[in-house]
């Protein structure tokens, strides 16, 4: 038995043996550092998932089953992009007047004819009603003659013409 042994156990064998192990170790090392990489970038305990890659394969494959969706880095683009569209939906609202849904680029309201926002008497851009000054040329607005600023921030209601006090106290 032994000598059977003794001729299957070749050199040949012995150096492809040798191989495997060292693959699988390599392999082994490998997925310790992708574990404790992907856990980092993910945004969690990475030294916790680092103890639990050191369990031979077993690990990692607790790793793939229980890791965090997202990446740390995709998540941050998401609430990012969450954001903008908030912001793009913030930019839609209603015309006082006659509630006609107008975007925040109107100057006058398509339905009433309500003027929803100034103009720049330089350049001839829409301003926000807060605005003090206009942003593309520079040009200092004021804002003296409006009564309503606190309306002004939501930035949809209607606002008076500049220059026209007449058509504000309607
Ligand atoms: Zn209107
Ligand atoms: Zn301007």
């Amino acid at each position: 038995m032994s000598e059977l042994l003794n001729q299957l156990w070749t050199p040949e064998l012995q150096a492809a043996l040798t191989v495997v192990v060292v693959l699988l170790v390599v392999l082994y090392l490998l997925s310790i550092v992708w574990v404790v990489r992907d856990a980092y970038l993910r945004g969690s305990y990475w030294y916790v998932w680092a103890i639990v890659a050191l369990v031979p394969f077993v690990g990692v494959v607790a790793y793939c089953l229980l890791r965090p969706p997202l990446l740390q880095i995709d998540r941050d683009e998401q609430e990012l992009e969450i954001a903008l569209k908030q912001r793009q939906l913030m930019q839609y609202g209603e015309c006082a007047n006659c509630g006609y849904p107008v975007e925040s680029d109107y100057v006058l309201c398509p339905s009433c004819h309500q003027r929803l926002k100034n103009l720049c008497p330089v350049c001839n851009h829409a301003l926000e009603p807060a605005w003090t000054v206009c942003p593309y040329c520079a040009t200092p607005v004021s804002v003296a003659s409006r009564g309503r600023r606190g309306t002004a921030a939501q930035g949809r209601q209607a606002r008076p013409q500049q220059g026209a006090p007449a058509q504000r106290t309607r």
